[in-house]
């Protein structure tokens, strides 16, 4: 009964094929086995052709998927092939199923789930039957190896006896085999959950075709794994997919649904005059002030226009922000309410919460054998299209640091190590937060210098803003007037919540709480940025053009005196252009006007003087930025070597440490800016100490 039942099947399938896809299994003919090993079917034509088969293919993937194939070895070819192993790989289920959603009923059944891979193995040979040969009397025992633990002979299918068996590599077969783990999308998430993975296993064909990084949908069967080791087994069980097709989405997908009504909403808003003023606002209310920094991460959030140009090289339209700030200053809960409001955003700390921290790694763990390479996606990877929020980036590892160069200019992540050559994609804007180097910042040193991060790294922030926290007797009283509000607010709401009878009226906790509530809600900010990033592209008019050129040179003419330090360098012109689209897209303009540009001009300027200034001279000095050092810094370093090596020649045991401070002092320089100095030269390698307290030029 089961045999008729098994053709009855199989012969449905064929007609299937004959009538949907007559023309893709005869160019599978043309390319089989070298281009082409599988067949794809849509379910939703299955479901078209017969509703009763693909449910029961959805329902007994396993099953359905031999009957398939078995009806592809049967079809009759126009070409003269065998389609012996072909695959048949059932994609396009009509809705996909949430990672964390996934229950005990899903087991064995064919589900399809979308996320980005997380980490992928290098792909690698799987026996799938091998052939034991006995070394006593030459016979081939040969065992499928399915799931599980690799299989052995008990005995010789000749001799009858136990071995010694040696594994005949002509004799077995082996299949690619790949190991992925798809994490949700952050963009599927609501601001703040920890997203959830599932591994998958795939084989053959759809190995080694996407990497970590890629936001995939994934069609297969669920199984099931049990937990606990071989002596002591678990009631529990761990779930996991074996892919049957892998497809790289959309790159521009977004899971977010802007209603007719949602889109008037976001046009009325965008056409109101104090929009900008209402974003500020809207952002991490109940820290008070930084209204800079605030319309900064805004014009972060609508980001610059990533330009195309027709030599095929690409700029980056993404901004990039650093804050840095004395401890206590609120960025840790600014950058956490940025995580709120992006779509598409990670938020995580320099030291990264998984072995691939901030960029990727190429790992050796327990995920695949223990033997297999593992390429693991860092946070720039995994918020590909949105925004990194990274506190505490001073923190980071080494193995980030160098690669974060390439990940804020090129906006990818090169990996290189042990055969595994991957680029990944991590076109997103940085949003850092470190703390001063020393923990508070010292005034009287250059800003740049207190900042833990190497000079070049720090020149690819568009914006760095530095928060000091300088007592101020009015600034301190509108900060405790803020907090007590927002604290107030919590308590009234918190009250009249928790106790049945309370005294406040709803418009008494309305009227506090309006006060600290964000000007536009999250939910409508976080739908207005994905349509203005989805639907505007602004361009210059000449006007603005006009206007950030003529700032640009103006800065820039500063340093064509003689001694002048050189201020900015072209680095900040890009910065402005993407900063003044920004600001156009916030209005949902098509081109950026003059007030765009004045607009990022002045925030330009603040920042530049907050951090590019040299606090000897008060002048703006690129160096600063570009180097870490100022010019009358290097000034004063090549004098102490100078110094230093005069004083040298007049003792044979190298110029001693004192003798070269005291002369210092006498041309005129602070004792403890030297002492500085003379470590940074000996840190350069430009000096040394022969002896305890002499030093010696190279
Ligand atoms: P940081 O990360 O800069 O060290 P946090 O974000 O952890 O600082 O802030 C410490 C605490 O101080 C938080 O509870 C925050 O709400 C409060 N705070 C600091 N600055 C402000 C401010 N300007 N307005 C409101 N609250 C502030
Ligand atoms: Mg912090």
């Amino acid at each position: 009964m089961a045999r008729a039942e098994d053709t009855e099947v199989i012969d449905l399938f064929e007609e299937f094929y004959r009538n949907y896809y007559r023309n893709e299994i005869g160019e599978l003919a043309q390319k089989y086995p070298n281009e082409q090993k599988s067949l794809y079917v849509d379910w939703q034509e299955l479901y078209r052709f017969d509703p009763d088969l693909a449910q029961d293919f959805r329902n007994h993937p396993a099953q359905f998927q031999d009957y398939a194939e078995e009806a592809l070895r049967l079809y009759d070819l126009p070409v003269d092939v065998k389609l012996g192993q072909a695959h048949v790989r059932v994609e396009n289920l009509p809705e996909s199923t949430d990672i964390r959603e996934i229950r005990a009923d899903h087991r064995g059944k064919l589900i399809s789930v979308q996320g980005i891979v997380r980490k992928a193995t290098d792909v690698r040979p799987k026996v799938t039957t091998a052939a034991f040969e006995c070394q006593r009397c030459g016979t081939l025992t040969r065992i499928p190896q399915t799931a599980g633990d690799f299989q052995e002979p008990h005995e010789c299918q000749g001799c009858e006896r136990q071995g010694p068996f040696r594994i005949n590599y002509d004799q077995s077969e082996f299949v690619d085999a790949q190991k992925l783990r798809v994490q949700e999308s952050p963009e599927g998430l609501r601001g703040g959950e920890t997203p959830q993975s599932i591994d998958v296993n795939i084989e053959d064909d759809i190995t080694g075709e996407v990497t970590a990084g890629d936001h995939v949908r994934v069609s297969g069967e669920l199984n099931l794994d049990q937990q606990g080791s071989q002596q002591e087994k678990s009631p529990m069980f761990d779930v996991y997919m074996d892919g049957s097709s892998v497809t790289i989405e959309d790159e521009q997908f977004e899971d977010m649904d802007i209603t007719t009504e949602d889109k008037k909403e976001i046009v009325a808003l965008s056409e109101e005059d104090d929009i900008y003023e209402q974003m500020v606002d809207s952002i991490a209310p109940s820290i008070y002030g930084y209204r800079q920094a605030k319309l900064a991460m805004i014009l972060q959030l609508f980001s610059g226009v990533t330009k195309h140009l027709p030599d095929e090289s690409r700029i980056r339209g993404d901004l990039h922000m650093l804050l840095i700030g004395d401890p206590g200053t609120g960025k840790s809960q600014m950058l956490q309410y940025i995580r709120e409001i992006a779509p598409r955003s990670v938020y995580t700390s320099g030291k990264g919460s998984s072995s691939a921290g901030l960029t990727a790694a190429a790992v050796r763990d327990d995920f695949g054998d223990g033997q297999q390479w593992t390429l693991e996606a860092g946070a720039l990877v995994l918020a590909d299209q949105g925004i990194a929020a990274v506190d505490e980036l001073d923190k980071m590892r080494p193995e980030d640091r160098s690669a974060m160069h390439e990940a804020l200019e090129q906006q990818s992540i090169s990996v290189s190590k042990a055969g595994i050559n991957a680029t990944l994609k991590s076109r997103c804007s940085l949003l850092g937060a470190a703390n001063p180097k020393y923990g508070r910042f010292d005034q009287y040193e250059s800003i740049a210098e207190q900042i833990d991060l190497e000079p070049a790294l720090i020149s690819r922030f568009d914006l760095i803003f530095t928060v000091t926290d300088k007592p101020d007797e009015e600034e301190d009283r509108n900060l405790a007037e803020h907090i007590l509000t927002t604290n107030y607010a919590g308590e009234l709401n918190t009250h009249r919540t928790e106790t049945s009878a309370s005294d406040y009226t709803e418009e008494e906790v309305a009227r506090v709480t309006d006060e600290v509530a964000p000007e536009i809600e999250a939910e409508l900010l976080r739908k207005y940025v994905a349509y203005a990033k989805r639907n505007v592209f602004p361009t210059m008019t000449e006007e603005a053009k006009t206007e950030i050129r003529e700032f640009y040179v103006d800065l820039r003419s500063r340093g064509t005196d003689e001694d002048a330090p050189v201020p900015v360098t072209a680095r900040k012109l890009e910065a402005l252009v993407r900063l003044a689209e920004a600001s156009a897209r916030i209005r949902l303009s098509d081109t950026v006007e003059v007030d765009d540009a004045r607009r990022v001009i002045e925030i330009v300027q603040r920042t530049l003087e907050d951090i590019g200034m040299d606090p000897e001279t008060g002048e703006l000095d690129a160096d600063v930025i570009e180097t870490g050092t100022s010019k009358t810094q290097r000034d004063r370093i090549k004098n102490l070597k100078t110094l230093i090596g005069d004083i040298e020649d007049e003792y044979d045991e190298g110029a001693p440490v004192e003798r070269v401070l005291e002369r210092a002092e006498e041309a005129g320089m602070e004792r403890s800016k030297a002492e500085h100095e003379i470590d940074k030269l000996k840190q350069q390698g430009e000096v040394y100490e022969p002896r305890n307290d002499h030093l010696r030029t190279t």
